[in-house]
């Protein structure tokens, strides 16, 4: 199975864990019975199963009874369904940008693939912190675990159960 059929949305380098990679190869003859495709992110779904698959799309968008719709991660974007955020002000921050927007696409890629409502939203910068909306609690506590991890500094994260919603902090 070649790799270029199976990269997670949005991280094209990033490495996807085993069991969940799947075959696109062995769905394609049959695509015409319940493909669907994202009409944003050209994210591709299977029997709720999303994948990315840039050949493959570019066939389902001529192919007239192949669906397009808004997939999970996308609706909650446009909806600006938010669960979590993500405030950086360590100070490693401005110097490290370019790697810690690496991390974080890697890492939503990673959530993405088994939560394809997971997705950083939007992401505000200035000139000494930077605020990263996500549309799960689980991918923001998972950025921020990953920097720590990388980085070091402090971390702290906030849960609010009743709004369904968590802050994560890292500092110095
Ligand atoms: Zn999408």
């Amino acid at each position: 199975m070649s790799k270029h059929n199976t990269i997670p949305a949005l991280s094209e380098n990033h490495e996807t864990p085993e069991h969940h990679r799947i075959e696109p190869e062995q769905l394609r003859d049959r695509h015409q019975l319940g493909h669907c495709y994202c009409t944003n992110c050209s994210a591709v779904c299977f029997h709720t199963h999303w994948y990315i698959d840039p050949e493959h799309v570019k066939r389902l968008q001529q192919d007239k009874d192949s669906k397009a719709v808004l997939c999970p991660g996308c609706t909650r974007v446009k909806e600006q369904l938010y669960e979590g955020e993500i405030v950086l002000t360590n100070s490693k921050c401005m110097d490290l940008m370019d790697e810690i927007g690496a991390l974080m696409k890697h890492t939503e890629g990673a959530c993405w693939y088994r939560n394809p409502t997971a997705r950083i939203a939007v992401i505000t910068k200035d000139e000494k912190s930077l605020c990263i909306k996500t549309t799960t609690r689980a991918l923001a506590e998972k950025i921020g675990k990953q920097l720590h991890k990388a980085y070091k500094g402090h971390l702290e994260i906030k849960r609010v159960p009743e709004d369904r919603f968590v802050r994560v902090y890292w500092t110095d």
